[in-house]
Formats: C-alpha cells, structure tokens, sequence
C-alpha cells in the first residue's frame, strides 16, 4: 500500500497533523512510540488553548481520542521508525524497528525531543534509582532528601524550584564559570537558603550501591576532585532532538534539529515535511507544536495533490 503521507510522532505536532490530513481525506498511517507527547507526564498543563488546566494524562487521552475518531488514518503504535529513505520513483520507504517498511507519497516528522544524558559512569545504572530527568514528574520523590542539579540554564533552576518544596537542600552545578539562567530565575532560586551555587564544576561520576549516594565532580577552579553526597542527581543539560532516523536525508543543524521552511514546514527534501519540537523553529510548546503539525500537514496536502506547498491564500482561493 502506498499511503499519501506518513506521520512520525503521536505528540501534539504528528496529532495535530494527523487531524489535519484525516480532513483532507488523505490516505494516512501514523507511527509512533506512544500518544501525548512530551508534556503528557506533567501533573498539569495550563496554557493549552481552550483548556484552562488539565493533567499530562488527560492530555494525552484527549489527544488520542480526537485522533482515533478521524477517519482514513492508520495507527502503528509502540514502533520506533528507524530511518526514512527516498525510493528512485519519488516514495519514501519508512523503516521501523521491528523491520517492517512503510511506503509514502510524503511524509511529515513531528519526532520531538529527549533529555541529553549526562554521560557519566553511574548514570544507566542509577537512572530511576536516584537519576532524574524530569523534575515535574519526579521531584515529590525526593521529600526530606538532598538533591543535586547538574545544569546552569532556565531548565535546571526551573528543576530547582520544583525541588525546593520537598528537597531538604538542593545543589545546582554547573561547567561553565556561571549560570545562563534567567536573571529573575535565577535570583529567586537563589534567595532560597536550601540552595546551594557551584560553578565550574565537570561532573564524573554518579556513585551509589542500590540507589544514588554522591555525586562526583572535578572542581575546575583548583583541579580538585570532590563528592557531594546525595539521594538524587537530576540532570538538567539540554535536549536532543530525535532526528536521527532522517539525519542523512534532509538538511539538520548543528544541534540536530531539522531545517524547515517557516512558512510551509518544508525539509529541504521536497515532499518530506517537519513539525514541532524536532525543527530548528523556536519556542518549544504544545500550542506551537500543534500550530506548526497542521501547516506541515496542508503543506503535505499541497505536495502530494499539486507537487507544490505553500501556494499563497490567493492562489488558493482562501
Ligand atoms: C516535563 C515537560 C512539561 C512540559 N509542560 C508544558 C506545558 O505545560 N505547556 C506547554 O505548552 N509545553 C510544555 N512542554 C513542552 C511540550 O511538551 C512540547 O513542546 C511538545 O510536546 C512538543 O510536541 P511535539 O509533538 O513536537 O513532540 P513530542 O510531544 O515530544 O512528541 C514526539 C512524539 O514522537 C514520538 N517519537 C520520537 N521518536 C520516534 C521514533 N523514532 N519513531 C516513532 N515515534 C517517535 C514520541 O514517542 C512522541 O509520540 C513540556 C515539556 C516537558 C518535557
């Protein structure tokens, strides 16, 4: 079967796509790890528009359900798509874990993003044992504990903050000689007599038996090693974005990100469009993701029924 696009994600870009595509009555299969995204572990969501506070859950149900009834999609769920690659006849050939192979007359990636790992021994052993990356879902673990935070932008002091009303002291380290953070951020977290500041600290290694005990850490001002002991180290370093199953295909920046056209969410391979989090497009957020899912997908309308997308609404007829 050779379906008129394929989505890849199921957060609130390949949703809002999928919604989209189901309308203009395309042939569509959407594949994807799960539905909800990223934000669907978050206890709650207040800047969904039309939607004045939900749960993560809810969210990702919502999602689900407003997609499951549109007719025309298919859906691949728990699959990973491994590379997407051009046939010599035009047609994308998606490949997914497990080996099988999808064929696309387009094909739009709403992939998003995931936690850059620290890279330390330690880490994988004691990831859920003490190693946190989303201090939203996990920071009331950690009541009564103290806790270090390995990063120095907005994402660690936010982290902080989660922290602050269960952690007995929390400590923020970052590598670099200060702190990128917001300036309002950061002087509120650190008004906080619980928090402790560390600069220039290389972070080694994460020690434990069964669960995390210390953090260890070059201090680069004097090239001593150090070790702060600790129930919880949540790294807080950046993202990445899961663009790997299409790095060889289409134009990504130096972060990974995939190159898109901000008017029509084009790749720099006609016929393969992009959305969301995983673009090289600012401001990372639900709305946005969902916005930029329904242009990528009338722009993959466009490309499939005229060879062209992102005709202006005059030529449209809008
Ligand atoms: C903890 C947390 C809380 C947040 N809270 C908010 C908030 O309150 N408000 C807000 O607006 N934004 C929030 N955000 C940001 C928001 O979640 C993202 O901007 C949004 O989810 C991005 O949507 P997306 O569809 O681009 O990507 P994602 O939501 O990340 O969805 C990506 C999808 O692709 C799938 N996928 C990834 N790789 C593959 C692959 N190889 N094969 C198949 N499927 C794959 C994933 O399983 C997932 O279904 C939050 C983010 C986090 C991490």
């Amino acid at each position: 079967m050779l379906y008129d696009v394929i989505i890849i994600g199921g957060g609130p870009a390949g949703v809002s796509a999928g919604i989209y595509v189901a309308r203009k009555k395309m042939r569509a299969l959407m594949v994807a790890k799960s539905i909800g995204g990223s934000s669907s572990v978050s206890a709650t969501i207040d800047n969904w528009i039309g939607t004045e506070s939900i749960s993560g859950t809810e969210f990702a149900e919502r999602l689900e359900s407003h997609l499951r009834a549109q007719e025309g999609i298919d859906l691949r769920m728990d699959e990973t798509v491994m590379s997407v690659r051009e046939h010599s006849d035009g047609s994308f050939a998606v490949e997914t874990e497990t080996g099988e192979v999808f064929l696309a007359k387009s094909v739009i990636v709403a992939s998003g993003v995931r936690h850059r790992p620290l890279g330390v021994p330690g880490e994988e052993t004691f990831r859920g044992k003490g190693v946190a990356y989303c201090s939203t879902c996990d920071a009331p673990f950690f009541r009564n504990k103290t806790v270090a935070v390995v990063g120095g932008g907005n994402s660690a002091f936010e982290a902080v903050e989660d922290l602050l009303p269960y952690a007995t002291d929390v400590t923020v380290l970052t590598l670099d000689p200060d702190f990128t953070a917001d300036a309002v951020l950061q002087d509120r977290v650190l008004a906080s007599d619980k928090v402790t500041a560390v600069r220039l600290a290389k972070s080694e290694e994460i020690i434990g038996e069964r669960k995390v005990t210390a953090l260890r850490y070059e201090d680069l001002a004097c090239g001593e090693k150090k070790e702060l002991p600790c129930s919880g180290v949540f790294v807080e370093i950046g993202m990445i974005p899961n663009a790997e199953m299409i790095r060889e295909t289409v134009e990504c920046n130096r972060s990974g990100e995939i190159v898109v056209d901000a008017r029509t969410f084009a790749t720099s391979r006609p016929g393969i469009f992009s959305a969301g989090d995983v673009t090289d497009m600012p401001y990372r957020q639900n709305n946005i993701s969902a916005g930029q899912g329904a242009v990528a997908a009338l722009s993959a309308y466009d490309f499939v029924k005229n060879g062209t997308a992102g005709k202006s609404k005059t030529d449209m007829g809008d």
